[in-house]
């Protein structure tokens, strides 16, 4: 047959996952002679073949490739005849726009762990151990091409063993740009309380420490953890106290799937998940009270295994789960660095640091899966950068920039959307710093200019000041302001590359709406050029404005002058009860005149009301506690539900809270809520032959999502990105609403 020369070029994410010694076996097999590359936009082979052998290789890479590798696309085109003597893999072209993907950070493959416990091994015990199948990418990566000089190992001189190793193209660490050992990688050293350094004799000293109830901070891949014994009361005490963090749920890491099920019931998807190579945090149903001090107010437990081999070495000596969670100080990102770290003196009794940078800061992973489905409440290590596919081509680069909590960013080019990693709340100067840099890890990697600027609507968004900026020094043209409700129910489009109209529902928080007020309660009909906002939750007051955000009972109060005005000084109910005579007349006063008390159709607001009404609830400690402390009172054996109007696109909630209020019953009341959230969707639905799109914060309360499922088997919850603000930056990109051009003058 006749020889011709092809080129093949492969996207996705191909670069860093061993996909050039693959190609290169593969060449062997079928006896081709060419060349592969790595470029910017992916990955580029020359071989020359006849046709029947090129289909077998196109077939080969599309279903053999590398478990970490993703093919977007596989092109191929034929050229005049060139000659090469032997297939090579050749230096990385660094040429054109870049499209390539980023790998994510990954967790320990089963062969490297052989390794670290292997005795004849010279990787035994090295807590850096990694190979191409493996270990951090994102994390280290200062630029694309992943090759090792745009990265945090460019420090690290290869010894000659390890050299030959990343050399070889049928090693397994061929190009594995982490590689080091013993010899020539990142090395362990444990610090004291001050980040002095102190006596380190390898893990077993780190082990001793935590079975004496010390409180290591250990750095990790996208930052540090601080870690204790979960199992030791004292030590999770102390550490909720150094912390101040007095009831939020702590998670745990484990060793493996056995000890995992010593402490939560576990189904066939959340084990998958627990082990799948990105190792996200899994809320589980615990099955003992064993760990209770690290979730007292929930019978749900996040549990985590080893992603890295330090950790596995940690875990696998101590044979007790450790409690883990993100160092940092509150409102801010994760410690990335000492520097950072050293704000947290005082929490921590010793450091057990290492000397590779973490240029990009990530922190871990949170989902849950209910009916079969996973939700992802935070899509960070893992999972991130997180590429979207569209169904249709942006006519121009959009640089989005995500809402004012659990924010991300996201940049949109062609028909693709990159959305960051967690970015978390923007509060105070040192996680303003942090998303900028964000922006810019983003713009860098992808060699990404924007040309419009999407952002909230919110006047008073830390987001709103930069797009103004932005604006301001001309480095983009046009903006688009984008509503917050619209951007929930877009993201879930977008990801779910939905592209008729659907009928979507916005349970949420609170979001700025088109009249002003906040909004959150939402039904909406919406493809990517609008929303009409068919019906809402009757407004009601947030008495004191952000305060009532965090103070459940202003929210009941509020409603409660609603319904009886005055009257509300005589009664006695746990709402009434938290409050003093002479707060309340003035509490009153200021709801009469609206001072201070803007207007809400919140649903998340809407189960804090209830919350303190039941007297769950009346000043939460951390973000969502109402909803948890609700889930735990559901009883699926409850039937029936509430009272609530409905009439000219407002659903009046104010029976439903009459009805709560004459019910003696905490668990009964709260049940029959739930199901009375569930009646309002359907009669809102009923009229409507469209998708059901379900998105916004309140859809990460399992037992409303569950509901909901059982009613409407059919409704489209969001899957990849999470429901609640993480996933608007996505939203914002692909609005098709108008531009407008801020500099044409
Ligand atoms: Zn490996
Ligand atoms: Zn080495």
């Amino acid at each position: 047959m006749e020889l011709c020369t092809y080129k093949i070029r492969i996207t996705g994410t191909v670069q860093g996952v061993g996909f050039r010694p693959f190609v290169y076996a593969l060449s062997q097999r079928y006896v081709l002679q060419g060349t592969v590359c790595n470029t910017p936009q992916g990955v580029v082979i020359f071989v020359n073949t006849d046709t029947i052998t090129l289909k077998q290789f196109l077939i080969a890479l599309e279903y053999e490739h590398p478990l970490l590798a993703s093919i977007q696309s596989i092109e191929h085109e034929e050229l005049d005849y060139t000659v090469f003597e032997d297939f090579k893999i050749i230096k990385t072209e660094d040429t054109g726009a870049v499209t390539a993907n980023i790998p994510p950070d990954v967790s320990i493959c089963s062969e490297c762990e052989k390794e670290l416990l292997d005795s004849k091994n010279r990787r035994f015990k090295y807590p850096f151990i990694t190979c191409t199948h493996c270990g951090v990418r994102y994390s280290i990566i200062n630029t694309l091409p992943y090759d090792r000089v745009n990265t945090s190992m460019k420090f690290f001189k290869m010894c000659i063993l390890c050299e030959e190793e990343y050399n070889n193209p049928l090693d397994r660490r061929y190009h594995a740009q982490p590689i080091g050992c013993f010899e020539c990688g990142p090395q362990l050293q444990l610090l004291d309380n001050v980040c002095e350094s102190t006596s380190f004799l390898g893990i077993q000293t780190v082990v001793d420490l935590f079975q004496q109830g010390k409180i290591i901070a250990v750095k990790g891949v996208g930052g540090y953890h601080l870690m204790c014994d979960a199992r030791n009361e004292k030590a999770v005490e102390t550490l909720r106290k150094r912390k101040k963090r007095v009831s939020k749920p702590f998670a745990m890491m484990v060793r493996d799937i056995q000890m995992a099920k010593e402490y939560a019931s576990i189904n066939e998807k959340e084990s998958e998940l627990l082990s799948s190579k990105e190792r996200p945090i899994v809320i589980l149903s615990a099955n003992t009270d064993k760990t209770k001090n690290l979730h007292p107010q929930s019978s749900k437990v996040g549990v985590f295994l080893p992603y890295t081999p330090l950790h596995l070495l940690l875990l696998e000596s101590l044979q007790r789960p450790l409690l883990a969670t993100s160092a940092n100080v509150v409102d801010e990102p994760i410690c990335t660095n000492l520097e950072d770290l050293k704000k947290l003196e005082g929490v921590y009794d010793y450091v057990l640091e290492h000397n590779r940078d973490i240029v990009n800061g990530c922190d871990d992973s949170v989902l849950f899966v209910v009916k079969n489905q996973t939700l992802m409440l935070r899509r960070a290590r893992g999972y991130a950068p997180v590429q979207v596919k569209l169904p249709f081509k942006l006519e121009k680069n959009v640089l989005a920039l995500g809402a004012n909590q659990k924010t991300t960013i996201a940049i949109g080019f062609d028909n693709q959307v990159i959305l960051s990693p967690h970015i978390g709340d923007l509060h105070t100067i040192n996680s303003m710093d942090y998303y900028k840099k964000n922006i810019k890890t983003l713009e860098n990697m992808y060699s990404f200019t924007p040309e419009v600027i999407a952002y909230d609507k919110h006047p008073h968004y830390e987001t709103t000041k930069i797009a103004q900026e932005l604006l301001a020094s001309k480095k983009v043209q046009s903006e688009k302001k984008v509503q917050h409700h619209f951007a929930h129910v877009l993201a879930v489009m977008a990801e779910k590359a939905l592209t008729k109209k659907v009928f979507a529902v916005a349970f949420d928080g609170t979001g700025f709406g088109d009249d002003g007020n906040l909004w959150g309660g939402e039904f909406m009909l919406c493809d990517y050029d609008g929303y009409e906002r068919i019906a809402h939750i009757a407004y009601f007051k947030l008495l004191g404005g952000a305060k009532a955000i965090k103070e459940p009972k202003r929210v009941a109060l509020a409603l409660l002058f609603d319904l009886y005005a005055e009257k509300v000084f005589a009664l006695n109910n746990p709402t009434t009860q938290s409050f003093s005579q002479k707060e309340l007349r003035s509490y009153f006063l200021t709801y009469k005149k609206g001072i201070n008390a803007p207007l809400s159709s919140s649903v998340g607001r809407l189960f804090d009301a209830v919350a303190s009404l039941l007297g769950v609830c009346h000043v939460m400690s951390y973000e969502g506690e109402s909803g948890i402390l609700l889930e735990e009172l559901y009883d699926a054996s409850v039937q029936g539900h509430y009272r609530f109007g409905y009439e000219n696109t407002k659903i009046d909630i104010l029976p439903l809270l009459e009805d709560i209020l004459s019910e003696s019953d905490v668990v009964v009341a709260t049940s029959k809520f739930f199901h009375t959230l569930v009646k309002i969707i359907e009669l809102v639905y009923e009229p409507y032959d469209l998708d059901l799109v379900l998105s916004g914060g309140v859809f990460q309360n399992r037992v409303l999502v569950s509901l909901v499922l059982d009613k409407f088997p059919q409704a489209i919850l969001p899957n990849i990105i999470p429901p609640n603000d993480g996933g608007i930056a996505l939203g914002q990109v692909v609005a098709r609403i108008n531009t407008e051009d801020k500099n044409n003058d």
